[in-house]
């Protein structure tokens, strides 16, 4: 099944456009990496799909409802969808009270939060840290603890920008794990943006290159490496390579 489908996708800022005429399907139960040079458009391209904001023009369905026509059906649909961002987002309170915030805020259970609290954080390595001040841990350990809190919603599909850019190799690993698994396990569409094909090319079952606001090549990693589409896309995979 298609879950996430895009056709055409505009978005500007004031007089700057910067996603031009984007097309792009997701298939439930896949990684997709999107790759792409810095400022070519992914942050704001996960953004759309993630229906934190609206595009300017273009056609959005996600879990097979159209997204444009119907406004209505976003928070429900957010529900559905996670999102880690580049840099981690924690609030002044303990490592428990971070990660619980989003099923509180969902109305769930106090035994069933603590359960998958506790779980949650385990998984991410962290459960000798969860009476912690948040902020007081480490800028890997806080991406983790935003990993949990995501987590904990049992998201369909989770959006990963740039998740461990300036990351300590331990927590890069950690998030790397539990992505996969998360996949594997659970099912889970995942959606990631990065500048490191390494990591691209490690996580994704498929990617998407990403040149000045269009994805100018789908397919395997494998592929794009040996077949580049055009100078642009061989010049971003070969300079990194
Ligand atoms: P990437 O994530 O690939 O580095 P972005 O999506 O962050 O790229 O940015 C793409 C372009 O859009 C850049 O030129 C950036 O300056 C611009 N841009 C992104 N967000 C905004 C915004 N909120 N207001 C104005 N310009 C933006
Ligand atoms: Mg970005």
């Amino acid at each position: 099944m298609t879950i996430i489908e895009a056709h055409n996708i505009r978005k500007s800022y004031g007089s700057l456009e910067v996603l031009h005429d984007v097309d792009l399907l997701v298939e439930e139960g896949e990684i997709l990496g999107l790759i792409g040079p810095s400022g070519s458009g992914k942050s704001t391209l996960l953004r759309l799909l993630d229906l934190i904001e609206p595009a300017n023009a273009g056609e959005l369905s996600v879990f097979g409802i159209d997204t444009v026509t119907d406004r209505g059906t976003w928070l429900d649909l957010r529900r559905r969808m996670g999102m880690l961002f580049q840099r981690p987002v924690v609030f002044n309170a303990s490592v428990y009270d971070n990660v619980a915030m989003g099923m509180r805020y969902r109305g769930a259970p106090r035994d069933e939060i603590e359960r998958k609290v506790k779980e949650a954080l385990e998984a991410v390595g962290l459960s000798r840290y969860i009476k912690s001040r948040a902020l007081d841990l480490s800028g890997g350990e806080q991406q983790r603890v935003a990993l949990s809190r995501v987590l904990v919603t049992d998201p369909e599909i989770l959006f990963l920008d740039e998740p461990t850019a300036n990351l300590d190799p331990t927590s890069t690993a950690t998030i790397e794990e539990i992505v996969t698994r998360l996949n594997r396990e659970a099912g889970t569409t995942v959606l990631i943006s990065t500048h490191d094909l390494a990591q691209g090319q490690r996580l994704a079952h498929r990617v998407g290159v990403m040149i000045e606001g269009t994805i100018a090549q789908t397919g395997p990693s494998r592929e794009i490496f040996r077949e580049p589409k055009s100078q642009r896309i061989a010049r971003f995979v070969g300079v990194q390579n």
